[in-house]
């Protein structure tokens, strides 16, 4: 059974860049953050929301059929499985993916996300996940009868969903807003 990577509470990330450590430091041996195969951006600022720019799985992968030396193959499951010995550093894929989730390491080597969950177990807020495909890539149905997802405690709810709620004991001063 295939599983894949998916940013699934994408409100809830504060920008630690836990998970791009993790995947530096599992694949490359530094916490060079150029090194992560997930990148965390905010949208333009500190004060914007963060967005998790990762692969996305790809069922008929753009990025594998714009390499021309065969470095990318088809994943089980979704997204490619990548030859470094092969990789060129010609960044066509690149160009070609989907979602601007490639770019080339020191050695001009491609960095692409292999889905190995790694990342989801030092994200300290539950952004990531890892769900399970089909071999195809096709998302697994499990649950038939989903219960409907009400928060502000529900698992798809932002920070501020759920804490706007909590008494912290904290007044707003007299006349202000
Ligand atoms: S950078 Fe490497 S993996 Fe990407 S298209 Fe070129 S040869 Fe293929
Ligand atoms: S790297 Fe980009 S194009 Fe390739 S499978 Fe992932 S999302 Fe699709
Ligand atoms: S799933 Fe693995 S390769 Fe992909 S971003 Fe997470 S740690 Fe890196």
């Amino acid at each position: 059974m295939a599983k894949r990577l998916k940013v699934a509470n994408p409100a809830r990330c504060i920008g630690c860049y836990s998970c791009m450590m993790a995947c530096a430091r599992t694949w490359y041996d530094t916490i060079s953050l150029k090194n992560s195969r997930i990148n965390i951006q905010t949208s333009g600022g500190i004060e914007t929301p963060y967005n998790a720019i990762v692969c996305h799985a790809c069922v008929d992968p753009p990025c594998m059929r714009a390499c021309p030396v065969g470095a990318l193959t088809k994943r089980k499951g979704g997204g490619v499985i990548f030859n470094k010995e092969l990789c060129n550093g010609c960044g066509n894929c690149i160009e070609a993916c989907i979602v601007g989730a490639i770019h080339l390491d020191a050695e001009k080597k491609a960095v692409i996300c292999k889905h190995c969950g790694v990342c989801t177990k030092f994200c300290p807020h539950d952004v990531l996940e890892m769900i399970e495909v089909e071999d195809s890539g096709e998302l697994k149905v499990t649950d038939t009868n989903p219960v409907e997802d009400t928060g502000p405690e529900s698992l798809t709810a932002s920070h501020k969903e759920i804490y706007e709620k909590k008494d912290f004991g904290e007044k707003e001063p007299e006349g202000e807003k």
